[in-house]
């Protein structure tokens, strides 16, 4: 077992004398054993990062270390890390077993222990039936499990991931996701994914360090980052559909602190402790989930009516989109409101315990 750690990672790369900042000062510290998931948008550093600790990419500055052991000088095969890449080429002519034991033959391992390796191998990753088989032959996800079989077979302290289901569909993408994620408590490797997949990252790992333009934004579990969003970025990364983030203004009246949409046609009392954090008259940025907004009855004054945009049944939960001016507003509930449609009027409760305001100009959390 090891600890991983990324001490101020930076990576440059220069494009017509100009830099581009890659990674910018990246700290992440891992436990022994710990599943982190890199999450972030297409170009934001993820694969960089991956490559420096692997060994495949120069650093600009910084250190990689596995427990006390810097890496940054090593040669990618002296690391002792397993790396299994999306498009890891397998060795067309070999079969399945021939590229899994492909290292262990050029180090002259004994026939018998290749063996007894991949048998423990193929029954951890449901291999048996893919040995002999020639690479050409497996599907996407065969593939995957064949090319993690390879990374793990060296007994890495650390195991690689990038982004290995993005090419699998559907049934076979969540089965696969499975897999890992029961392989990972099977092995309890350090472990580290690159997803840009956010409801991957939720499902696999122990944490998930959220990244934006090489920098860090959040590193915490999947319920810190989704119940307490560092920053208005993680906020509408993090959750499925997204929050519900508009702007709104602060108001204090007779001791209460009243939040008011731009428009005014939202307006609404938060806890008292947010008196602490809030300055009258000011903006901020709103954010409320949509499983935390609730429909009201008539009688109960929590905001003024609105009409329901769009109102769709689909099974499980209704959705209540509601257009205010240029904010569009989603509530899903789960209560059986059949008989909503275009055009009708409702009145909406905020969950005041599962609110998130952010500065409006740094966009990072209010209190
Ligand atoms: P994706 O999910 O699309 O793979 P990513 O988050 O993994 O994206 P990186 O591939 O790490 O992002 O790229 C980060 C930034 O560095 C991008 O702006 C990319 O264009 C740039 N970059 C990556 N590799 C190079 C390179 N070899 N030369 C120049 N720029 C590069």
């Amino acid at each position: 077992m090891a600890k991983l750690t990324l001490k101020n990672l930076n990576k440059s790369f220069y494009k017509n004398r100009e830099a581009i900042h890659a990674v910018s000062d990246l700290s992440i510290e891992t436990k022994d054993g710990e599943f982190v998931a890199l999450l972030g948008p297409s170009g934001c550093g993820k694969s960089t990062t991956l490559r420096m600790i692997a060994g495949l990419e120069d650093i600009t500055s910084g250190e990689v270390l596995i427990g006390e052991r810097k890496l940054n000088d090593l040669h990618p095969k002296d690391r002792n890390i397993g790396l299994a890449f999306e498009n890891y080429a397998m060795y067309p002519p070999l079969s399945v077993y021939d590229n899994i034991s492909f290292n262990m033959r050029a180090k002259n391992v004994p026939k018998e222990t290749i063996k007894k390796e991949i048998d423990k191998m193929a029954s951890l990753l449901d291999l048996k039936d893919l040995l002999a088989m020639n690479p050409s032959a497996l599907s996407g996800g065969q593939k995957q499990r064949v090319n993690i079989a390879r990374a793990l077979i060296r007994r890495p302290e650390v195991l690689l991931l990038d982004e290995p289901l993005s090419h699998l569909d559907g049934k076979v993408r969540q089965k696969m996701r499975t897999e890992i994620k029961h392989l990972h408590n099977e092995i309890n490797c350090t472990t580290i994914i690159v997803t840009h997949d956010q409801l991957e990252a939720m499902a696999l790992a122990d944490r998930i360090a959220i990244i934006k333009d090489g920098v860090l934004q959040q590193f915490g579990t999947p319920l810190e980052v989704f119940n307490h969003p560092q920053n208005e970025f993680v906020a509408g990364f993090i959750g499925e559909p997204p929050m519900n983030i508009f702007t709104v203004f602060a108001t204090f009246k007779e001791g209460s602190v009243y939040l008011v949409s731009k428009n005014g046609k939202l307006r609404f009392n938060v806890p008292d402790k947010y008196k602490d954090y809030l300055e009258e008259g000011k903006e901020y940025r709103f954010g409320i989930r949509p499983t935390d907004i609730s429909v009201v009855t008539d009688d109960q004054p929590y905001s003024t009516e609105l009409n329901v945009t769009v109102f769709e049944n689909v099974g499980e939960e209704c959705r209540i989109h509601i257009k205010i001016e240029e904010d569009n507003i989603l509530s899903i509930v789960s209560e059986e409101i059949y008989k909503l449609d275009t055009g009708d009027g409702i009145k909406i409760k905020f969950d005041s315990d599962r609110i998130h305001i952010f500065d409006v100009n740094t966009g990072e959390r209010v209190e």
